[in-house]
């Protein structure tokens, strides 16, 4: 697939006359469209709906944005139901899909009216105690091992989430007695994978599990959460999935298997990485360079801006911003400022040549990048801007600074003074 930027070198020219490197834009125009691509692909089934996953990008405006085409939230702490709220997404637009929850958690969630995912049947006895078993209630199902073709995708017997088929069958038989009414399964056994044969596989797995609930315990499941994983495309050489194609074949095994027996759940997303990912990017400055056993391009951003890279090797593309149709004849390793060796952004990247004051941008870093920033070296966590549909440039986020560092201190006032100089 081919990557290219939503603005060019005159926007960005015209962005830093009050933006301050780095920071991140994100584009309203290809959200929205990825947006409603997915409701439409899914559009056979009325209720369908995507509660986007808010860690991959906590922003209130993103948030808001996504409400206003029907999106509800899936929260996996206390802050994340605040945000949720704050961007009118309330009752039942909320999931809580927490592992290791507090009592305060699961009260915080009820009192929103948020519909509680079990990560586990131990849990049942917690939320009893923190805030009584509520009348509508989802589960998570770990099936141990999930296979698409022959290959296993993810070796779930090492993965913490969900329950085992044995306990979620108890786990339900056990709700049902203590009166629930409205039960739903969920499962996430992917991350960003790109075949566009996991959602009907996975669909085929838990379609065959509400027949199995109907059959066994005589529950009639009201909806299916199919979690997110859905991948994005982050090299050139990778295609992204076909949306329309996966809906239209989870609806193929929808009719199949459930309308064929009277059954026709909700059925949910939960994405997160492929609805903002591909839309957010990462702005930085070259603020230096030097060659010694290899040439470095060293950047204004640092993995406490973006932390994919230095965490999992992540390939994220690189734009030089003016030089998009330059040869890329040049090799280097971008880096950020951290003492941290692994502060990389690429290693061994081909590239136009790079100088200093040329600005960067690193693509697809609208999920899972931002959110993930910290404070290492004293870095203050960089501001978020919105590229709005007309052409705007909003800001969303400032830029932390120092003030802000000192905030969470115990420090007496003549410390104070002697900070401020
Ligand atoms: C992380 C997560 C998601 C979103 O995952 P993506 O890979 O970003 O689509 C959805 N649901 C739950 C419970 C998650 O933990």
């Amino acid at each position: 697939m081919i990557k290219s930027l939503p603005f060019n070198k005159d926007h960005v020219n015209e962005w830093l006359k009050t933006a301050e490197t780095p920071f991140y834009v994100y584009d309203e125009k290809g959200l929205r469209e990825c947006v409603a691509a997915l409701n439409e692909a899914f559009s056979w089934e009325p209720n369908f709906r995507e509660y986007f996953a808010v860690k991959a990008c906590p922003n209130p405006t993103i948030l808001r944005i996504l409400e206003s085409m029907g999106c509800g939230a899936d929260c996996a702490s206390m802050s994340e139901i605040e945000l949720a709220k704050a961007s009118g997404m309330t009752g039942e637009k909320i999931m809580f899909s927490s592992n290791e929850t507090t009592d305060a958690e699961y009260q915080a969630a009820v009192a929103a009216g948020a519909i509680i995912n079990l990560d586990d049947i131990s849990q049942i006895d917690n939320l009893r105690r923190a805030t009584g078993i509520p009348e509508t209630i989802c589960a998570r199902y770990n099936p141990g091992e999930f296979r698409i073709s022959n290959s296993i995708i993810g070796d779930l017997h090492d993965s913490k989430f969900g329950m085992t088929k044995d306990q979620l069958f108890e786990a339900f038989a056990q709700l049902k007695e203590e009166g629930v009414k409205n039960f739903g399964i969920h499962a996430m056994l992917a991350s960003c994978s790109l075949e566009n044969i996991y959602y009907p596989m996975l669909a085929e797995e838990l379609f065959g599990l509400v027949l199995e609930m109907k059959e066994k315990l005589g529950i009639e499941i009201k909806f299916i959460d199919m979690s997110g994983g859905i991948g994005i495309p982050y090299t050139p050489d990778q295609e992204p999935v076909d949306i329309k194609y996966v809906g239209e074949e989870v609806r193929k095994v929808y009719e199949r298997k459930l309308v064929a027996n009277g059954l026709s759940p909700a059925i949910q997303t939960e994405l997160g990485r492929y609805i903002t990912g591909p839309h957010g990017y990462l702005v930085s400055k070259v603020i230096g360079h030097k060659n010694i056993y290899k040439n470095y391009i060293g950047l204004d951003a640092t993995a406490c801006d973006h932390m994919r890279p230095a965490m999992y090797g992540a390939y994220h593309h690189i734009t030089v911003v003016g030089k998009e149709d330059a040869p890329c004849d040049h090799v280097y390793d971008v880096v950020g400022s951290l003492c941290e060796n692994n502060d990389k952004f690429a290693v061994d990247r081909n590239l136009p040549e790079i100088e200093e004051g040329d600005i960067l941008v690193l693509h697809d870093s609208g999920a899972h990048s931002r959110a993930m920033g910290y404070n290492y070296n004293g870095k203050p966590r960089c501001a978020e801007y919105l590229l709005k549909e007309d052409g705007q440039l909003k800001m969303i986020r400032r830029r932390e600074s120092i003030k802000d560092l000192f905030a969470t201190l115990d420090v007496d006032e003549e410390f104070t003074e002697r900070w401020k100089g």
